[in-house]
């Protein structure tokens, strides 16, 4: 898998990605990830990519000139992503397929955003990380770039943890525990404890469940609400959705 990140920061990118799981994904040849400086391809002394938005206005605008030639020069791997606060919101189902795909780009802004024909005629689509403004688009590129990456086979060392965790199957995580099984007085649950797995995988459901219905309803919305055969978990285990 390659990613190629287009920014006037590459040393953010650089230094996060070289580290951790991304740096032993790197390392072990499973992603490359590729940055480039947006201000190689400026031709002045200054190395300028920004100027005055026209028609007035605060703050600056990244110029044409550097996205285009970037992306020329580099024939970063295609879809081609603006990072942007106005783009699609970035979910888990998009961080799935994009880590069955060969490869992606990430583009990121700066200032008061990029000049409106890249975002025309370049970009292939748009991603948020969510309702809120950064100052530039490396955060979000990371962040994509890492939930994209632990989804690919042979990143994380335990292949079952992506298949079992939040927004996999539409619910929120349960909750974990370790030892010791008892501390400061607070005990471990039981089922958790009892060596059945039967009974661990319907104890995690129904709190799985439960700990959805009171953080993110809209998820169980999504999905259709709680089955008959669900509720009647939830009562095995003296829970009902009003519980946490
Ligand atoms: N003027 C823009 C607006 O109102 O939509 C905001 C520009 S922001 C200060 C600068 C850059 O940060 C953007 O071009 C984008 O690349 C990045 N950015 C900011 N918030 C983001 C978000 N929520 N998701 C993804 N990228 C974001």
């Amino acid at each position: 898998m390659r990613i190629d990140v287009l920014t006037i920061f590459p040393q953010l990118i650089d230094g996060y990605v070289g580290v951790g799981i991304l740096g032993r994904a790197a390392g072990s040849g499973l992603i490359e990830i590729r940055t480039h400086d947006l201000r190689d391809a400026t031709t002045d002394a200054h190395r300028t990519v920004d100027d005055a938005p026209f028609g007035g206005g605060a703050g600056m605008v990244l110029k044409p000139e550097p996205v285009f030639d970037t992306v020329s020069a580099a024939q970063p791997p295609r879809p081609l992503f603006y990072l942007s606060p106005t783009g699609q919101p970035f979910r888990q189902s998009l961080a799935a397929e994009l880590a069955q795909s060969g490869g992606f780009s990430l583009l990121c802004g700066r200032y008061e955003g990029l000049d409106q024909r890249v975002r025309d005629e370049l970009v292939d689509d748009e991603i948020s990380i969510g309702d809120y403004v950064l100052a530039g688009g490396e955060l979000a590129a990371l962040v994509v770039i890492e939930a994209v990456a632990r989804l690919i086979p042979g990143v994380l060392g335990n292949q079952l943890s992506p298949a079992d965790e939040t927004f996999a199957d539409g619910l929120l995580e349960y909750p974990h525990y370790t030892r010791p099984a008892s501390y400061k007085g607070l005990s471990v649950p039981d089922e958790l404890l009892s060596g059945n797995h039967a009974l661990v995988a319907d104890w995690r459901k129904a709190q799985a469940l439960v700990r959805t219905a009171a953080m993110r309803p809209d998820l169980i919305e999504a999905r259709g609400g709680i089955s008959e055969s669900e509720l009647a978990l939830l009562e095995r285990f003296d829970l009902s959705v009003a519980d946490l």
